[in-house]
């Protein structure tokens, strides 16, 4: 029997659980015996390796995080610690692993496989940051979160004529920003792939406000600036009362949607079609609502996520 290695990396994201039962499930039907790894590559170094059935996933179809438990551990990048974890999983007599991360574990992924460790990856991330996937597993979760938020500080800003500034996640992609401001119908949106002028942030709202505006929401993917420091640099030229919120590890947590539920179940079963048919080192993705798989290597060098310009010229006709 082929035994297959499930592990969880990078920053946890809602559905990732119901991604692992179903690989689970669909691995075990196919005749394949199943291994979790506990706390992502961490876990491979370490050995905390057990052998899962179908009743190991029971009841975690609904449930946000990772089961699994992730880590972040970029001392993976090491070869000292790779011949550890390549020893681990040589050791288990583990053929293939699959791994359900962002692009800091794709990278991993593909250096195990060049070791002669045959990967596959599942794009599991509310930043919506990997290649080779219009979607990431917990993206869409994070973004009815995220929504929710802004609604909330809506209602709070409108009553007292405030501004809100809302920080939100994503690294270096504005994706889940920008979906989130046209949902939450924000005044400003500032995001890593577009240059952020403090001074036209500024201009921008004391223009909505003259014009009789009564309060502004203002979107900021995270890393862009201090939130904190910009809350009062507004206020001051506005005569305004301005308050900062960081979204952070809330936009994290909460049981997944149901598309991401289904957006795992596909790509957990197709991840068990890949390997099935011998095609592994392979990076899964959804595009124009298909399962589609690219070379791990490939994708990792020569794909770029596209900038939605044309959300973000929607954006900013709304306001
Ligand atoms: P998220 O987008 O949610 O943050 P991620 O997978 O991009 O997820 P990272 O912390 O960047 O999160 O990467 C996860 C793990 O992948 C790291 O902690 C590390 O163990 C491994 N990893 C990242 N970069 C490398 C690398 N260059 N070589 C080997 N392993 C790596």
């Amino acid at each position: 029997k082929k035994k297959i290695g499930i592990l969880t990396s990078g920053g946890d994201a809602p559905g990732m659980n119901a991604a692992i039962r179903s690989i689970v499930r669909t691995g075990i039907m196919e005749g394949l015996e199943l291994f979790g790894i506990y706390d992502g590559y961490l876990g491979l170094c370490k050995n905390r390796i057990v052998k899962l059935n179908s009743d190991s996933v029971s009841n975690m179809i609904n449930r946000g995080g990772t089961f699994l438990g992730s880590a972040r551990f970029p001392e993976f990048n090491l070869v000292k610690n790779r011949l550890i974890a390549i020893n681990n999983i040589k050791e288990k007599g583990i053929d293939y692993l699959v791994i359900i991360g962002g692009d800091g574990s794709y990278i991993g992924a593909k250096k195990l496989t060049e070791s002669g460790i045959p990967c596959l990856t599942i794009p599991g991330t509310i930043d919506n940051d990997v290649v080779g996937t219009d979607y990431a597993i917990g993206y869409l979760t994070a973004l009815e979160t995220v929504v929710e938020a802004i609604d909330r500080l809506r209602d709070t800003s409108s009553s007292h004529q405030r501004i809100s500034i809302v920080e939100v996640m994503g690294r270096s992609c504005g994706d889940l920003t920008l979906a989130a401001s046209i949902a939450g119908g924000c005044e400003f949106i500032a995001l890593p792939e577009i240059k952020y002028v403090k001074e036209d942030l500024l201009k921008h709202i004391k223009n909505r406000l003259s014009k009789g505006k009564k309060h502004a929401i203002i979107a900021i993917t995270e890393h862009i600036c201090n939130v904190e420091n910009l809350a009062r640099y507004i206020e001051k030229n506005t005569k305004r009362e301005t308050r900062a919120t960081i979204l952070g590890h809330i936009q994290r947590g909460g049981k997944p949607i149901a598309y991401d539920r289904i957006l795992a179940s596909r790509m957990g079963s197709y991840a068990i079609d890949l390997i099935t048919k011998g095609n592994v080192g392979k990076c899964i993705g959804i595009k124009n609502g298909k399962m589609v798989n690219y070379d791990i290597s490939y994708a990792l060098k020569n794909m770029k996520r596209p900038f939605k310009s044309d959300w973000f010229n929607l954006a900013k006709k709304l306001v």
